[in-house]
């Protein structure tokens, strides 16, 4: 259970630089509870690029000794910092809560993953991070070894604000690189949480960073900074763009980017609706649909259309939207005005493209203490081209359900998205799901169960507009270390490979 208040306003936000707090000497900026709108959580540092700038200098200094460090002592950091996490999982579920929206319970859900995260890291620590192979000269060794790229910048979101940031944060030190992290606008006071954590578990000055602030103040000069090695964000597909674009700019930076998606549930001819439908309820609508995951679409066979409809449709309508710290409510509220904005709109095209509406989704007032709470839209749709709603991502409780004739109908019709991130396919039949398996587009596929609920030591990353094949989570390693190749001659003459002269 929650041990801190629900009501106070949190202390004064800080800068993390070089191993020190740094309060605002400027501008701040106010985070508020989207549950209850008129409610003040804190006051942050609107950072600027001078404090970036600071940032990476710090992150820049720590990186030679931090490379030196013994990867196993690196390692073992992570376990201080798994011990720190597990004392404060209570807090951090509340403040998680408090400033995401999230019900209590996924909020500490939340904070568990963040910490499998660590905890995989740490295992990690002592696991190999090359390999010896042969060559075709006797006297020669052949290594590769991965060797860590140097400053990585992790920008995130407000959705996962614990366990992103630590999805790319813990490879990326455990590597050997060092890091300035800036959260997400809407969920600074976890994110500065968190970095307070790693500083207690004993990580050198520099090498975690944090600056405060929004995307143009920070994200933009950090993600184009000249002395950042490798961009890890976790995003929309609007601004993962531009960064992909910097990185291709620049003569030495890379980039991995998790974005949006369209992700889909599918429900076949042979599926069982009761799975089905608490299938689709799951995905469509935990987290108020504000999963990079969660479904925007319900596919389903045309046979089973009515049936599905039927068992569907009275429990979303039975959904609670509500406070996250009531324990009946079964999502919480959208994160702010603009999202508000968005599903509206989103809700009164699927009427204008033709959608018949089964469930009218509306803003929930008064009752709900002004939050930014909405109910769900879900209408029936017809695949056809030019249909916005169930192409785009809506992130918010907005679902289409899908009719599809054959099964290589439902894969056209789940491919025609420019997203592809997650996949559920609901079926009995072994060959059918094998199908689904090799023709959708997407980076997480499951078989009967929800399109949501990922574990850490999988990768994590879409294709099409959904990422840039550099999965996070365990996957980071690849893009925060670069493949070394290392040969070593034991014999006192020189002899080249592919029968090349060396006298
Ligand atoms: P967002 O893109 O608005 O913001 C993400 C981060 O980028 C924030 O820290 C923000 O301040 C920063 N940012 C904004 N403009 C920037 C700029 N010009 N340059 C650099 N940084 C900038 O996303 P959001 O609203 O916080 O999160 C929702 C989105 O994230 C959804 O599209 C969702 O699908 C996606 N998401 C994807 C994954 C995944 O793993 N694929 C996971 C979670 C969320």
């Amino acid at each position: 259970m929650a041990t801190v208040a629900h009501n106070t306003v949190f202390d004064p936000g800080r800068h993390f630089i070089a191993g020190d707090w740094r309060a605002a000497d400027g501008a701040s900026f106010e985070s508020h509870n989207p549950a209850r709108t008129r409610e003040l959580l804190g006051v942050y540092p609107a950072g600027t690029s001078a404090d970036v700038d600071a940032a990476v200098a710090a992150a820049r200094e720590a990186f030679p000794n931090w490379r030196r460090t013994s990867r196993v002592k690196r390692g073992d950091l992570f376990d201080n910092l798994a011990q720190l996490i597990k004392r404060d999982v209570d807090e951090l579920a509340t403040v998680l809560a408090r400033e995401s929206g999230k019900l209590l319970d996924e909020a500490r859900a939340e904070v568990i993953e963040g910490l499998h995260m660590v905890q995989y890291v740490f295992g990690t620590a002592r696991q190999p991070y090359g390999q010896v192979i042969a060559s075709e000269i006797e006297a020669k060794d052949l290594y590769e070894r991965r060797k860590p790229r140097g400053v990585v910048a992790v920008i995130t979101p407000w959705n996962f604000p614990f366990a992103v940031p630590l999805w790319m944060l813990a490879p990326s030190l455990l590597e050997g690189n060092t890091t300035v992290f800036k959260p997400s606008e809407e969920t600074p006071e976890i994110g500065q949480r968190l970095v307070a954590l790693f500083a207690e578990a004993g990580f050198p000055a520099g090498t975690i960073n944090l600056i405060h602030g929004d995307g143009l103040g920070v994200g933009e000069p950090l993600a184009r900074h000249p002395d950042v090695d490798v961009v890890a964000f976790t995003g929309s597909y609007e601004v993962g763009a531009k960064i992909r674009r910097w990185a291709a700019e620049s003569d030495h930076k890379t980039c991995a980017c998790e974005m949006g998606s369209k992700s889909a549930v599918i429900v076949c001819e042979d599926a069982d609706l009761e799975l089905a439908a608490s299938a689709a309820l799951l995905s469509a609508f935990k987290t108020a649909g504000q999963r990079c995951v969660s479904a925007g679409r319900v596919l389903v066979h045309r046979s089973k259309l009515g049936a599905f409809v039927e068992r569907f449709v009275p429990r979303a309508e039975q959904v609670r939207f509500g406070d996250p710290f009531d324990r009946q409510s079964f999502a919480g509220p959208l994160i702010n005005a603009a999202a508000v904005e968005k599903v509206t709109a989103y809700n009164e095209l699927a009427r204008r493209e033709g959608a018949q509406v089964l469930l009218e989704g509306k803003r929930l007032g008064d009752t709900l203490a002004d939050g930014y709470f909405m109910s769900p839209c879900v209408y029936l749709q017809e695949h056809r081209p030019g249909v916005r709603t169930i192409r785009e991502e809506v992130f918010g409780p907005h679902l289409a359900i899908i009719p599809f004739d054959n099964d290589d109908e439902a894969i056209a019709i789940y491919n025609d998205t420019p997203y592809g991130l997650s996949m559920a396919v609901i079926t009995e039949d072994y060959r059918r799901w094998r199908l689904y398996r090799d023709e959708c587009d997407y980076g997480m596929g499951y078989v009967n169960l929800p399109c949501i609920g990922a574990e850490v030591h999988l990768p994590f990353g879409g294709v099409k507009r959904s990422g840039n094949g550099q999965p996070s989570a365990a996957a980071l390693v690849d893009a925060v270390t670069h493949r070394t190749a290392f040969t070593v001659n034991h014999d006192r003459t020189i002899r080249m490979a592919q029968g090349m002269k060396a006298e």
